[in-house]
């Protein structure tokens, strides 16, 4: 598989830094952005790089050459006028034949881009955007999608937001197939996002990736202080999905939200006083943060999928206002008991993802590449704590609600605590130890 690299850019905002250097070439740890992204490609298996220049692009095609010195293979578009984001990739179509991987230049990233791809074939997706939430997404460019991950629209920051939202952005990377390439019909400037997205998420043809992998851009003096920390760190590495992954999964209510019953409509939903700060400590640690809940409401009929996404785009609007977002939310919508007035039927059946079973966390599994055994689940019940015990997690146990009813007598976790932010600052805090 081929991977784009759009090099084209100046690196005006990083001046301070950097001179005039192209963004690309600006270094990070001894080693410029374009050869951390050659590198991660690599690791994945890609070989062959197509990297589009602009005229004073000879800078990065001295340093990288014909990429033997990297164990690749690169080949140059050079773009004697400006093309924009996407009109260099008009004469990348002698060259590519097939699916392949457009990144932006000056994103420093490690991604599993095999696993990327591998979404973008189950999906039958013509351009797969990579998209994760970030801890700013009420200033951010979000993406809307439905439930099998399609994107539906483009929900600008310029819109003024009175409703809730999934917190979901683009980060610049894209898995195309041929048909990407079809679409420019000229060599022209065109933009990415605006045109050529625009298009596939018109014609129902484009999804959304979500990944809790590194990837950001070093675009201001302060961003760029900021990856550098996390690359010195070991950061940016061991969030790639090739590497195992720990999550610290959390129940919904009685945990992330007051506890009130079950939930049925968006207004009953309240975040707990500490959900934004504990969680916010979880996204800054090497630990994803996954919500997994019964949802038995939608089986009994008393609260459709449509409002129990509006329940979650409420948690993840208010959770990103304090900063802090979800990896992953994943949900049970089944019962099994049958005999309730207004049920949805089909829904009544003993399944596989209802806790204590683990579907819900196999499923993260699989998607994030996680360890359940250095993993842990916090939960207000005992049917929580025997959903960590049979996954093979640590356990906590939230003495938040009054009186939770007592299933499993056999459920006994591995801590007691009285609020999110206790037991996340725990977890942590082992981490630590266990790292002396
Ligand atoms: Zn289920």
């Amino acid at each position: 598989m081929y991977a784009v690299i759009q090099a084209g850019g100046a690196g005006t905002r990083l001046k301070a830094i950097t001179g005039d250097l192209p963004k690309v070439m600006v270094e990070l740890n001894g080693k410029p952005i374009i050869e951390w992204q050659i590198e991660s490609l690599k690791r994945s298996g890609i070989q062959d790089l197509v990297i589009i220049i602009s005229k004073n692009g000879k800078l990065i095609s001295d340093y990288c050459g014909d990429g033997k010195k990297f164990g690749v293979n690169i080949s140059y578009i050079k773009e004697e006028s400006p093309l924009g984001t996407a009109g260099g990739l008009y004469f990348a179509k002698e060259i590519i034949k097939d699916d392949f991987i457009l990144c932006f230049g000056d994103l420093m990233l490690d991604v599993d881009w095999m696993r990327f791809h591998r979404f973008h074939k189950e999906k039958g997706s013509s351009l797969t955007a990579f998209a994760h939430p970030n801890s700013h997404p009420f200033d951010s460019d979000l993406l809307v999608t439905d439930d099998e991950e399609k994107i539906i629209k483009i929900d600008s920051k310029h819109n003024i937001r009175d409703y809730y939202y999934e917190n979901l952005t683009n980060a610049g990377l894209y898995v195309c197939s041929k048909e990407v390439l079809d679409f420019i019909k000229e060599p022209e400037k065109i933009d990415f996002e605006k045109v050529v997205l625009k298009h596939f998420v018109e014609e129902g043809k484009a999804y959304a990736y979500r990944s809790s992998e590194y990837v950001k851009d070093c675009g201001t003096p302060d961003r760029y202080y900021s990856v550098e920390k996390d690359l010195k760190n070991g950061i940016i590495h061991s969030k790639s999905l090739s590497n195992l992954q720990k999550c610290i999964f959390l129940d919904r209510d009685g945990t992330i939200n007051k506890y009130r019953g079950l939930v049925k409509k968006t207004d009953e939903l309240e975040l707990a006083d500490d959900a934004a700060l504990a969680i916010k400590a979880i996204n800054e640690s090497s630990y994803l943060a996954i919500c997994a809940t019964n949802q038995p409401v939608i089986a009994r009929g008393d609260t459709t999928f449509e409002e129990l996404k509006n329940i979650h785009n409420k948690m993840e609007t208010l959770l990103g206002k304090g900063g802090a977002y979800l990896d992953g939310l994943y949900f049970c919508p089944h019962h099994p008991a049958g005999g309730f007035e207004g049920e949805v039927p089909e829904l009544k059946f003993d399944c596989e993802c209802r806790k204590p079973k683990i579907g819900l966390l196999k499923k993260a599994q699989e998607r994030f590449n996680i360890d359940l055994s250095k993993s842990w689940f916090i939960g207000d019940t005992d049917r929580d704590i025997q959903t960590g015990i049979n996954a093979g997690c640590r356990t906590i146990f939230l003495d938040t609600t009054p009186n939770p009813p007592i299933r499993f007598v056999d459920a006994k976790p591995d801590f007691v605590c009285h609020s999110l932010s206790e037991a996340v600052n725990l977890i942590l805090t082992l981490e630590r130890g266990e790292h002396d």
